[in-house]
């Protein structure tokens, strides 16, 4: 089965388990006697519960999603089908309400009744959820807290969630509703056994240790990693995976980086990681032979792909170099000799991270780095500010809209990056951003 087919087959599975409830409440026969609008506002109810009980299904970082789609397209429809779900949940006691305004009886937590308690808990664990999320920097929540905080709200809704589906009892009294419920928990409950689970016991059984740690910059490192009792696993230029260094893989505890050696380097991973926060900060006190447990490799860049043979244009920021590493290493050892020009965006010459490996890469490799510095450096031939077009259309070949272009750095500069290849015309589908943020 090819990408495409994969990705329309996922979609599909989806969009009928989202629906589920609702094509069963046409297809089979259900309790009479309701009005249009209260029944509208139940189908919402159901369409709005089941997306966000699935929300968990695109981030649980199931290889087989990870193959066919683009992870930041993951995570972008994540946040997108959440903000949805909130909001058909909600309509629906807005809808009862303005129906019925008796309804609102109901709302009162002291007099109203069990179905009603559990649904209103439901809704202000979702709102609250969604709230934490998309304010979590402004509110500055730890990443880690928030997710913790994610999970257990998750919980939240869906316990009460279905405790007011089966206290109102009127459509689920239909036996084709309850099985159809019965399907979606399961799901539920699979795919938090699988994420929480079988997948840290696959990881326990796979540990890693640190071979060596190469201090880069002042606060930035090379990170090798060597198997322990196993072969190591295989992965692509340009994927990444998630790290729990000296805890258990059954904690909520990882953080994701890209691989940043050859792919062709059997029996050792590399990670190139820059300190910003406490994760990365205890990277650089890392001793030697400590356990790291290693969640991957996720992505789908695949250096085969058909529109990146004429030609890869890397746009890298800081750290964002890290991907390009593995790329340039890769393609290096297969002697491959594509053009690739490489644009590497630093504050100034001493925050170039990697400087005398990306020369030697030079060498081997029919590649051209053009240094941008925000402060122009004495002894380095350099381009001074940022990325800019007019830079980008001096230094690349008339084919430029035909080259592949991998974007990674801030969010900043990614967004940057995209609006000036819309506006030389390179195709979108030849334009990949890796984010170096997910919430
Ligand atoms: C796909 C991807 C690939 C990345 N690759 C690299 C890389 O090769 N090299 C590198 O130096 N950095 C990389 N990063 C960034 C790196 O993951 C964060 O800098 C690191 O997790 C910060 O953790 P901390 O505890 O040090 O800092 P904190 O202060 O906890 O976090 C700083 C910020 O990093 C983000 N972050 C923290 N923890 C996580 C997490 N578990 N999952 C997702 N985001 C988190 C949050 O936005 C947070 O606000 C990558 C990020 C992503 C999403």
């Amino acid at each position: 089965m090819n990408q495409s087919a994969k990705r329309l087959l996922a979609l599909a599975v989806y969009i009928l388990l989202v629906f589920l409830p609702v094509i069963v409440f046409f297809l089979f026969p259900m309790p009479a006697g309701r009005s249009f609008w209260r029944d509208f506002s139940v189908i919402l109810g159901f369409v709005g519960l089941s997306l966000a009980g699935l929300q968990f299904l695109p981030t649980a970082r199931i290889r087989f999603l990870s193959e066919v789609f683009e992870m930041d397209g993951i995570y972008r429809a994540h946040h997108l089908l959440s903000v949805l779900s909130v909001l058909l949940v909600f309509l629906h006691p807005v809808i009862l309400v303005i129906n019925n305004p008796n309804t609102l009886l109901l709302l009162n937590p002291l007099t109203a009744p069990w179905r009603a308690q559990a649904g209103m808990i439901g809704l202000a664990a979702l709102l609250l959820i969604a709230v934490t999320s998309v304010l979590r920097k402004d509110l500055r929540l730890d990443y880690n807290a928030w997710h913790g905080l994610h999970d257990l709200l998750a919980m939240i809704i869906a316990v009460f969630a279905l405790i007011h589906l089966l206290k109102v009892d009127y459509y689920m009294s239909a036996p084709a509703m309850r099985i159809a419920w019965l399907l979606t928990v399961l799901i539920w409950v699979g795919a938090t056994v699988y994420v929480r689970v079988l997948k840290p016991l696959d990881i326990q059984r796979h540990p890693y240790i640190v071979k060596q740690l190469v201090t880069e910059l002042p606060d930035t490192w090379t990170l090798v990693l060597a198997p322990q009792g196993h072969a190591g696993m295989r992965f692509a230029a340009g994927q990444v995976a998630w790290l729990n260094v000296n805890s258990s893989p059954f904690t909520l505890h990882r953080n994701p980086f890209s691989f940043s050696g050859s792919a062709h380097r059997e029996g050792e991973l590399r990670f190139s990681i820059k300190d910003a926060g406490d994760f990365t900060a205890a990277i650089g006190k890392l001793q030697g032979g400590e356990t790291v447990y290693v969640d991957g490799p996720y992505g789908n860049f695949s250096l085969a792909d058909p529109r990146m043979q004429k030609g890869l244009v890397l746009l890298a920021g800081g750290i964002g170099i890290a991907p390009m590493l593995s790329i340039l290493h890769t393609l290096a050892d297969e002697k491959d000799r594509r053009p690739i020009h490489l644009f590497y965006g630093n504050p100034d010459d001493t925050k170039i991270a990697y400087f005398k490996e990306l020369d030697n890469l030079q060498k081997k490799l029919n590649l051209k780095i053009t240094h941008v510095l925000e402060t122009p450096a004495e002894h380095l031939k350099s381009e001074t500010g940022f990325i800019t077009r007019s830079l980008l259309e001096r230094e690349l070949p008339a084919n430029r809209a035909e080259l592949f272009y991998f974007i990674c750095g801030p969010l900043v500069m990614i967004d940057a990056m995209e609006a000036i290849l819309r506006a030389m015309q390179v195709p979108a589908r030849q334009v990949v951003s890796e984010k170096y943020e997910m919430a």
